[in-house]
């Protein structure tokens, strides 16, 4: 089987992007595709996991940056870090001797070390995240990405744990954080394939507009996939047709999909005919990928 990287994306929240990612996960592996991983990088609320009942940890390690130290012995409170410093992170005050880094606000960009004549600064790891592992009881298994909760490096969480996971053999399925952010773009880079999900609703099509901008402009194969169809109105098929995007599948609203996702399981195993759609998603996207 050809290696292939696919990311599941939408405009905003809440349009079934993590049922997308779990759902094709188990369909593909189902398909006797063994060698499928499935990557979480929506770090900020990381919840693929909370699918896969069986689910068993089998790595948990933490993802640090380097943030500067500053020896108060060497400092002479000159203040030139601080003017360096883009991200208002480092404050000293000459009279009281007073010289500190907050490490939270640190974008460890390594101007305050150039800029210290005194050789006042060093360098310590902090830790910015987690990335967690684990085996499902078929495939090759999920690897999450979990940002320390009050902190702002989604990026550089989600380009870590996706540099780790970058050589697997197979398929790997990252589910993106919702949004058009930079955090977003980093997911889909490098992806062969993009799966947007949307709903037929104005704020749905009005994200999946930002979200198909992005997508465009990285030059990526994509299509969508219309969750909670019929229920809103028909805007966002006049959209696709008129934009010439193509449609991989639209999967109707029904109550017990609803109910059977917010008990967190996998619905191709328990809501009857619901695989089917997710076989037609993947032949259409492999049709598009030919
Ligand atoms: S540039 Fe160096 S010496 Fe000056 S305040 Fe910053 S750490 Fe201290
Ligand atoms: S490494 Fe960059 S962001 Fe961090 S404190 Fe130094 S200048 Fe500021």
């Amino acid at each position: 089987m050809k290696n292939l990287k696919i990311a599941i994306a939408s405009g905003k929240g809440g349009t079934g992007k993590t049922t997308i990612a779990v759902n094709l996960y188990h369909t593909l592996v189902k398909q006797n595709k063994q060698n499928i991983l499935l990557v979480d990088c929506d770090v900020e609320e990381p919840n693929d996991a909370l699918f896969f009942s069986d689910a068993e940890v089998i790595g948990e390690t933490s993802i640090t940056h380097l943030v500067p130290e500053i020896n108060i012995e060497k400092c002479t409170f000159c203040r030139k870090c601080v003017e360096y410093c883009e991200y208002n992170a480092i404050t000293v005050i000459p009279p009281v001797k007073y010289a500190e880094v907050a490490t939270d606000l640190c974008h460890s960009c390594g101007a305050c070390l150039y800029a210290c004549d005194f050789d006042a600064i060093t360098e310590k790891p902090f830790e910015i995240g987690k990335m967690i592992r684990y085996q499902t009881q078929n495939g090759a298994g999920l690897t999450e990405g979990r940002l320390n909760v009050g902190l702002a490096f989604q990026t550089p969480v989600i380009r870590h744990v996706k540099k780790v996971t970058k050589n697997h053999d197979g398929i790997i399925i990252y589910d993106a954080p919702p949004g058009t952010s930079c955090s977003v773009v980093s997911t889909i880079a490098d992806v062969d394939f993009v799966i947007l999900g949307t709903e037929p609703t104005p704020f749905g099509l009005h994200d999946l507009k930002l979200a198909v901008e992005v997508v465009r402009n990285l030059e990526k194969s994509f299509g969508i996939v219309i969750n909670k169809a019929h229920l809103g109105d028909d805007k966002i098929y006049k959209y696709l047709e008129e934009k010439e995007i193509p449609l991989l599948v639209e999967i109707p609203f029904q109550r017990e999909i609803a109910e059977k996702y917010a008990e967190s399981q996998i619905l191709s195993n328990v809501v009857d005919g619901y695989e089917d759609y997710y076989l037609q998603m993947i032949d259409n996207m492999f049709k598009l990928l030919n």
